[in-house]
């Protein structure tokens, strides 16, 4: 058999040589007069694109590529401009993003009152009882701060007069810690007398009484008491929109470049929707999906739900994520080796129990899912590998597993070669340098974070695959701000955050196409301009590895191609 393939090989070869001139395949699609980055070694550059179907057909010069042109090709002329792999988005929170499209967006303002304000208009427009639920803040970006301060907080008093009979909810920009007012806190049953659950803390006054501010495990009565709100709605609401928040997330990738999405943190319910939308090919960008539900729950059904591919390659669901093993540094949750600088009597919080991500490993290691679990201070990502590297030993057959940790923000120097003897994964936001770098000083200290902050280069050259992202909704999905961030290390009043950290210019571009696609076991079918990898193409308008640094941000997005059909032009 075999030797009658070779045979037939050799005859196929005789009869294409004795054509004076090869026949290509007409493409649907081509691209052509670009600047095509294509992230590939072999081939870096290129001009012209060919496109059949979902797939790149073939990739070459402009002349090489117009053989592929039929009368039914779609030409598009780049005019010079820039073509890349799609973005993909190494870390986010799909279905949230999506629904802060329809929240308060508190991320740009300056100061408690503006934000007060935002709550007190909010209020004029809702019934009576309805949340009032805002995201983004963060006290550090406030330049006017409130007279009272408590932990670097204010007090909910203003929030609560404004808004006397609707319960707020005012996220945190890290997730980690919500601020609520009176009547949020009365729905909660949270009192003078109430004891924090573990791994959470209510900020109260001198006298006892809670300032608003729920840390971590804290913030969950309140997030309860607002689902039990939610809960109230009939199925077909829940589901149109859930619906909503979906197609809203994808549009709003698609804007950015970003033609898959990495989320860390679904359940079973949304997944159900996702596999009925991915029948009707509705869904807008390619998913790779974390379930972030209680280990419990999850046996018995991993084996069901798993699915790489489903749809034409837009939903996969092989991960179990993003449990936090610990909180944010912005909160000063991050679960730490040594004290806080700045509150010396913590060393931030261990949210989840140890024993739920180990149950959780074990999950992952039987039904073949990576996991991928949040650890940011240098303690959790010292926990996380202890317990990754024993379900490994307790697996030794099993090898390429790619369990990442999410954030990595602060890493310990002993254990980057743990991060390299395990394949472990650090999935890391390069933007995080920038938001966090104005205060993270304050935080762990000069020495400390000059060893261990943000070291992303670092594990780079330890031999780590080179991850990015921006967490959305928790920083601006913009990969451009994220790249600008990573090259750069510049934060917003010119000063650089560990500059010894940055990436080449190449590595950033890496980082988002096909590392982002290994750390999904994608890598065959994303993250560079390669025949037959699907056809998924940003089109910029300049190029990002050779502009300027300070014109960086000026970068637009003119065009994003997905399976080789054009979903946004600018
Ligand atoms: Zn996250």
């Amino acid at each position: 058999m075999k030797k009658f393939l070779i045979a037939l090989s050799g005859l196929l070869l005789i009869s294409c040589a004795e054509q004076s001139t090869p026949i290509s395949p007409v493409a649907d699609m081509v691209l052509t007069n670009g600047n095509v980055v294509t992230v590939e070694p072999d081939q870096p550059s290129a001009q012209a694109i060919a496109i059949s179907g979902d797939k790149i057909i073939a990739v070459g010069s402009s002349a090489e590529i117009a053989a592929y042109i039929g009368a039914s090709t779609e030409v598009i002329d780049l005019e010079g401009k820039t073509a890349i792999p799609g973005f993909i988005e190494g870390h986010g929170h799909y279905t949230s993003f999506g629904d802060s499209f329809y929240r308060l967006e508190l991320r740009y303002d300056t100061s408690f009152d503006a934000i007060v304000k935002k709550v007190a208009r909010a209020a004029q427009g809702v019934e009576p009882g309805e949340w009032i639920i805002g995201r983004g803040w963060h006290q550090d970006k406030w330049e006017t701060k409130e007279d009272v301060l408590i932990e670097g907080l204010p007090l909910h008093d203003k929030l609560s007069a404004v808004s006397p009979n609707n319960p707020v909810m005012l996220i945190h920009t890290s997730g980690h810690g919500v601020f609520v007012n009176q009547a949020a806190l009365d729905i909660s049953a949270i009192d003078d007398d109430t004891v924090p659950p573990e791994g959470g803390e209510i900020v109260r006054r001198e006298d006892g009484t809670a300032t608003g501010m729920l840390r971590e495990a804290a913030q969950d009565a309140a997030r309860a008491a607002f689902a039990a709100f939610e809960a109230q709605r009939t199925p077909e609401q829940i589901e149109t929109e859930l619906r909503r928040a979906i197609i809203t997330a994808g549009q709003e990738s698609l804007k950015w470049g970003i033609t898959s999405f990495q989320d860390l943190g679904t359940n079973f319910y949304e997944v159900d929707l996702l596999k009925r939308m991915a029948d009707e090919g509705s869904i807008p960008v390619r998913l790779w999906m974390a379930f972030e539900e209680q280990a419990a729950d999850m046996d018995g059904k991993l084996d069901e739900y798993r699915m790489v591919g489903y749809g034409n390659d837009f939903l996969t669901v092989r991960a179990i994520g993003e449990k936090v093993l610990d909180g944010a540094l912005g909160t000063h949750g991050g679960w730490l080796h040594e004290p806080y600088a700045d509150m010396p009597r913590s060393h931030g919080l261990n949210v989840v129990p140890i024993e739920e991500i180990e149950y959780s490993a074990r999950l992952a290691m039987k039904h073949g899912y990576q996991l991928a679990i949040q650890g940011i201070g240098d303690r959790a990502t010292t926990e996380l590998l202890n317990i990754y590297g024993a379900e490994m030993a307790k697996n030794p057959g099993k090898t390429d597993l790619r369990w990442r940790i999410e954030h990595a923000q602060v890493i310990a120097p002993t254990d980057i070669p743990r991060f390299v003897e395990l394949g472990v994964i650090p999935a890391v936001q390069g933007i995080f340098a920038c938001s966090g770098g104005p205060w993270v000083e304050d935080r762990l200290g000069k020495d400390r974070t000059l060893e261990r902050g943000y070291i992303f280069n670092t594990l780079y050259d330890a031999g780590l695959v080179p991850t990015n992202g921006t967490d959305p909704p928790v920083d601006e999905i913009s990969p451009i701000g994220s790249f600008k961030c990573s090259v750069t290390r510049e934060l917003p009043d010119g000063t650089l955050f560990q500059p010894q950290e940055t990436y080449s210019r190449e590595l950033a571009l890496y980082s988002y196409t096909m590392g982002n696609a290994i750390a999904a076991f994608e890598e065959d079918i994303k993250g560079s301009i390669k025949v037959g990898k699907l056809a998924d193409i940003a089109v910029l308008s300049q190029d990002l590895v050779t502009v300027a640094d300070d014109e960086l941000m000026g970068t637009e997005i003119l065009m994003t191609i997905l399976g080789g059909e054009v979903v946004f032009e600018k």
